[in-house]
């Protein structure tokens, strides 16, 4: 009985509790609705404002790419005016800060809705703007410390960094790039400052905040060498106008460390005013995410896979064979369709000849041929830490048809990102080591160092194979159709290799034959082996094949690379 009662009371107790919330929540969401939802927005702004300074992010020779600048949000206490703690109106505050603030009259009138207590009026103004509010003398005006974030070299590295926006719910957080990715590292734990405020949003702000932050962000030092970086920019800029591409992307990497050096995209745009641009695709690294049909560099895989397989294929000459060849029902050709006779594996790769690469890759088969380009880091994610890294599509070997084994081989319906194709090939650059691509050397907190130590992501062929493969890079370099371009450059001793890629039609199943990309990379063949470079031009209008399109870009590029490196000619 005393139980029953017991319950009773309990379960009546959290009944009338039960509705008060409920009438509380009425009272918050339905009836006092407009005027919440506003103060709400005021709290979320002002917790965003109390946020942890952000860290910074620094190129490997510690010049500055991202600060944070100390700002102020203006604000007015529009409880004082009501109330008449101000001695001017509102009218005449309003004309006194609109030349200052530089919002219009009207804009002003319409912020400072009269029956809120506390309004922003701008974030982010600076030292001066603030200076000369307080000359003016209008005691009912707030200031509170705010940080901007501001990228000193403006468009350079832009698709490295990304920039600071605001994310769906109005917060600001870092998108894209090492700001995307490093958002939680960058931005640090935030001071959280609900509790300093009452429930009417009023937060009569003084300097006691810096004391709320709880541990500023980490800085970031990046890979990137400025120097190198304002080179490749300036040169694909030059690339895409001259060519007349939809884009082009540019990649410098140390083969030994995996480290990037430079990397470039354009169309670019300026960090400090992200939201001028017009299209948004414009903010994606395409050097990390643009998945495409890169053409015959694919070759450098499949003659590295027979000659790992069986060192005899480096003699070993396929026979004679027209320019064409039937493959189930369809007919697979050269680019060129030129029947060149017996050759070689290193001739196959000079001529780029798509028939005798087929000949080699059905010595391994599928599988095999399938197992190297996985391990030479086709098809999956790179692992670079920036914020749009892209996976590729590799399909399953078991899947492959005699035909997919064919244009695999050499190149077609097999697709990569410019990231994962560099890394590929500077295996071959490195030994047969695939160092793991990275961005970031440090991250520092206020009491240790994060060091990114160099790793080795894969070893998909042996150091005599891949030394191999580069003397036949070596060989494609004198001669490999594009002669014209290099032979300036001949006593460098580069190892490189091209590729034209088919376009698909956006909307079709099927090649647009009037579109393709084109890629170059190649790299430093001395014993240093300082460097490896791809070269992407996205859909170039003027000059077709990547031998008059991607390599002449290459070449000016590293006209100037070598001589910023310190790479000298070897006669
Ligand atoms: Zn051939």
């Amino acid at each position: 009985m005393f139980k029953e009662w017991r319950i009773k009371t309990v379960f009546g107790i959290f009944f009338i509790l039960f509705l008060l919330v409920i009438w509380k929540l009425v009272q918050w969401q339905i009836i006092n609705y407009d005027k919440y939802r506003v103060l709400a927005e005021q709290q979320r702004t002002i917790n965003m404002e109390m946020s942890s300074p952000r860290g910074s992010i620094y190129s490997a020779d510690g010049s500055t790419l991202a600060y944070n600048q100390p700002a102020w949000g203006v604000y007015v206490n529009v409880k004082d005016i009501r109330d008449g703690k101000d001695s001017r109106s509102k009218y005449e505050i309003i004309r006194l800060i609109s030349p200052v603030l530089e919002i219009s009259e009207d804009i002003l009138d319409e912020r400072i809705n009269m029956s809120l207590n506390y309004v922003p009026l701008k974030h982010k103004v600076s030292e001066d703007t603030v200076s000369a509010l307080k000359e003016i003398g209008i005691s009912s005006l707030r200031y509170e410390q705010e940080e901007k974030r501001v990228y000193p070299e403006g468009r350079m590295a832009s698709h490295i960094i990304g920039f600071v926006g605001k994310d769906d719910i109005g917060r600001e957080s870092g998108r894209y790039g090492i700001e995307g990715y490093f958002d939680g590292d960058l931005s640090g734990k935030k001071g959280f400052v609900t509790a300093e405020k009452d429930t009417f949003g009023r937060l009569i702000v003084t300097g006691e905040l810096e004391s709320i932050v709880a541990r500023k962000g980490r800085d970031i030092t990046l890979t990137i060498d400025r120097g190198l970086q304002r080179i490749v920019e300036k040169g694909i800029r030059k690339g895409v106008e001259d060519f007349e591409a939809r884009s082009g992307t540019v990649i410098v990497m140390d083969p030994k460390t995996g480290a990037i050096l430079a990397m470039a995209n354009y169309p670019n745009y300026d960090p400090n005013e992200y939201w001028n641009i017009k299209d948004s695709s414009i903010l994606n690294n395409l050097a990390v995410s643009h998945v495409y049909e890169f053409g015959s560099v694919s070759k450098i895989f499949t003659a590295a896979a027979v000659v790992e397989e069986d060192s005899s294929n480096l003699k070993a000459k396929v026979e004679a064979h027209t320019g064409c060849i039937e493959i189930l029902d369809k007919t697979v050709c050269n680019w060129n369709r030129q029947n060149h006779g017996e050759e070689s594996l290193v001739e196959v790769l000079q001529k780029s000849c798509n028939v005798g690469t087929y000949y080699f890759a059905r010595k391994i088969g599928s599988q095999k041929l399938y197992d190297y380009l996985l391990s030479f880091g086709i098809g999956k994610a790179s692992d670079i830490t920036l914020q749009e890294d892209a996976t590729s599509f590799l399909k399953d070997w078991r899947k492959w048809s005699e035909l997919d084994l064919a244009t695999a081989s050499f190149g077609q319906a097999i697709s990569a990102t410019p990231i994962q194709i560099i890394s590929g090939i500077s295996a071959i650059a490195n030994g047969g080591e695939r160092m793991q691509p990275h961005i970031v050397s440090t991250i520092t907190d206020d009491d240790r160092i994060i060091e990114f130590e160099p790793q080795i992501a894969s070893t998909p062929v042996s150091k005599d194979t891949a030394d191999s493969v580069t003397d036949m890079m070596v060989e494609v370099m004198k001669d490999g159709g594009f002669q014209w371009y290099v032979q300036d450059i001949t006593n460098y001793h580069l190892a490189g290799k091209t590729g034209s890629g088919q376009v698909p039609y956006q909307d079709r199943p099927g090649y647009d034959p009037t579109k393709v990309n084109t890629t170059f990379v190649a790299y430093d063949a001395r014993p240093e082996r300082k460097f490896i470079m791809l070269v992407g031009l996205q859909e170039p209008q003027v000059g077709g094949y990547a031998s008059d399109t991607a390599v002449p870009v290459w070449v000016s590029i590293f006209k100037e690379l070598s001589v910023y490196m310190g790479i000298t000619p070897i006669e």
